[in-house]
């Protein structure tokens, strides 16, 4: 059977000897009072028992069962109601929310750790938990004091979730195009109507309430994205002494058959007039909701980690037991009729591509996370926006770069195990259908990268790019002689002059970007990692023992023989749009 065990070393070895994680606590008063080392180790300690006691046994049992839909009921497969219940009560889901509402106040920089590990243990559960939690945020960011009161303090407990109704049939990644209506009733609630499709936990059965973020257009709205607000529209309306009173006239239509995450519901939900609540400016929900986006653009970027982590943890152990052919240099277990797979030089490339690609990304997460935390609670204003912009530039990598890495670390993982790979029984296949997803819904990857390189790159032209290759260079700078500095800066310096030259060629021609965008992205985050194993690496440096060993030979790995993909990358992406062009449509 598969087993997942969170990584807690290396998640230790990120926050301690990395990014010295108390250092920053400590200047923040915000955080001073709430945590320290000890605390943050209590708190993954309990997180990885949770996932691997709570959490990961149901992972297999959830997938096969799959949530159910009854006339309206959606049944979420045994033992995810009562989980639920345990991990809401263990005040899980509101870790890094508000104490003034009940949240535990963590900083992003642990709850990012976290994440992975409950989409490592169970992705179809971790969604109902990483859905409220961003509902959450996006209501104490913009709804009104009485809203959040209400609704707040229930959805931290776990008693009341929350969903993200964005996409409509005919409208995803182009949410401008929405017809969900909201008319104004005249008690200042609104009366919302409208379908919404694939709705994760837009019905289910583990909380008594659920508490939907809608985008709707009120009456003479603008056309496009400039005419969308935000509503708040309960399942179960709320009496002013908080008990649940009447039904709201929001129900689930049905819910989706797919390729994976099938004990997540998938729903589509069907608002008929149904008494809503603004959140934020009229006209500007779409701001708002980002905030709730954003959220979710990260954590869906740390399942593509989680679930890597998984398929790489049991691909090692399956690679030690299996035995087959002898190694290339002669037998290495005389004893056997042959050798671990593990002696084979593709199946080490393959682990070790998965361990490379996936360390990366947790450092790149917790390095996010950091920021995220500089970004909310530093009392310096320049620091703050510094980070703000960081966070800006590189949400959009996290989430596309985190999930086509994780889905190649899975394949990886699959293919060590053989043919044994793609039956039932070894896991390896269910998180292959799992981490799929991740490369679609939240913004699929290629709007991702529209968004980095048009957004965050053309648009201020390469302002925020300018604050992250400075951080890089200074870094290099402290210890220039070191390892890996000449080909960290080589790379950048290429990252670099890819920028110049499509800030340039982007002003002549509107199709550049788009051609080259997805390939933009994946240069630039093969140079992120790199600047990620280079800090692991001067954090490894000269300490003896087999992690930091494993840690420094790892980061040789990554600097020789994934780096090196940045090199056809480039070739691509300087190729331009007129190849795209020649074919007509019905040429295809
Ligand atoms: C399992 C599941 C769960 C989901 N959960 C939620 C949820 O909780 N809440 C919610 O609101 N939505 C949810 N979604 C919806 C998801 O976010 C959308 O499916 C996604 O944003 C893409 O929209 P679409 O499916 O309409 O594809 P489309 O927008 O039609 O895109 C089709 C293709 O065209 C490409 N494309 C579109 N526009 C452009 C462009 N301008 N330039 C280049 N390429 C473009 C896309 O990248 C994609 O490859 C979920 C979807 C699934 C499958």
């Amino acid at each position: 059977m598969p087993e997942y065990n969170a990584p807690l070393r290396d998640m230790r070895f990120l926050l301690t000897e990395v990014f010295d994680a108390p250092a920053l606590w400590q200047r923040l008063p915000a955080l001073a009072e709430r945590i320290d080392a000890d605390i943050a180790d209590a708190v993954l300690e309990e997180a990885a028992k949770i996932s691997r006691e709570l959490v990961a046994p149901l992972n297999r049992s959830g997938d096969e069962q799959g949530a159910q839909w009854n006339n309206g009921e959606v049944t979420t497969p045994n033992g995810f109601r009562d989980a639920y219940g345990i991990y809401g009560e263990g005040g899980w889901i509101g870790l890094a929310g508000n104490p003034q509402y009940g949240g535990m106040g963590m900083p992003k920089m642990l709850s990012v750790q976290f994440e992975e590990m409950m989409y490592g243990a169970n992705a179809s559960f971790a969604l109902y938990s990483t859905l409220s939690a961003g509902a959450c945020l996006a209501i104490d960011a913009h709804a009104s004091e009485a809203l959040k009161a209400t609704y707040l303090p229930a959805m931290y407990e776990g008693r009341w979730a929350g969903s993200m109704c964005l996409t409509e049939a005919h409208a995803g990644s182009d949410l401008g195009l929405i017809r969900t209506r909201a008319e104004p009733n005249t008690d200042g609630s609104y009366a919302i109507t409208g379908t919404k499709v694939f709705i994760t936990g837009g019905e289910q059965d583990l909380t008594e309430n659920i508490i939907h973020l809608v985008l709707a257009k009120l009456p003479d709205a603008p056309t496009g994205s400039r005419g969308i607000s935000l509503f708040l529209v309960p399942k179960v309306l709320v009496n002013a002494d908080q008990s649940l009173g009447d039904r709201n006239q929001v129900h689930c239509g049905s819910i989706e058959h797919k390729m994976g995450i099938k004990a997540s519901a998938t729903c589509v939900m069907n608002f008929d007039g149904a008494v809503g609540w603004l959140v934020g400016e009229p006209n500007k929900g779409l701001a708002a909701m980002f905030t709730m986006m954003n959220y979710e653009r990260l954590s869906i970027g740390i399942q593509g980690i989680g679930c890597a982590e998984n398929s790489y943890q049991n691909a090692v152990s399956y690679a030690r037991e299996r035995l087959q052919s002898r190694a290339p240099g002669g037998p290495q277990q005389h004893d056997k009729a042959a050798d671990p797979i593990i002696a084979h030089p593709d199946v080490r490339r393959m682990l070790l591509t998965m361990k490379a690609l996936t360390e990366g990304g947790r450092a790149f997460a917790t390095y996010l996370g950091q920021h995220l935390d500089i970004a909310k609670f530093s009392e310096v204003a320049t620091e703050r926006a510094r980070s703000e912009g960081l966070v800006a530039l590189l949400t959009p990598i996290a989430k596309a770069f985190f999930t086509d890495t994780g889905l190649e670390s899975c394949v990886h993982g699959q293919q060590v195990f053989g043919g044994h790979g793609y039956i039932r029984e070894w896991g390896q296949e269910q998180l292959v259908r799992d981490v799929r997803i991740s490369q679609i819904y939240e913004g699929t990857n290629g709007i991702q990268a529209l968004d980095l390189l048009g957004r965050k790159v053309l648009t201020n032209e390469g302002t925020l790019f300018n604050i992250f290759a400075g951080e890089i260079r200074a870094f290099v700078a402290q210890v220039p002689q070191e390892a890996f500095s000449h080909r960290l800066l080589e790379a950048l310096g290429q990252l670099e002059a890819l920028s110049h030259y499509l800030i340039k060629i982007a002003r002549t021609n509107p199709y550049e970007a788009g051609a080259a965008a997805v390939d933009y992205l994946h240069i630039f985050g093969y140079t992120a990692y790199a600047y990620m194993w280079a800090r692991m690496a001067r954090a490894a440096t000269g300490k003896e023992d087999s992690f930091h060993q494993a840690k420094l030979a790892t980061a040789h790995f990554y600097f020789d023989r994934l780096l090196p993909r940045i090199e056809s990358l480039i070739s691509a992406a300087r190729v331009g749009s007129a190849c795209l062009y020649v074919l007509d449509a019905e040429q295809f």
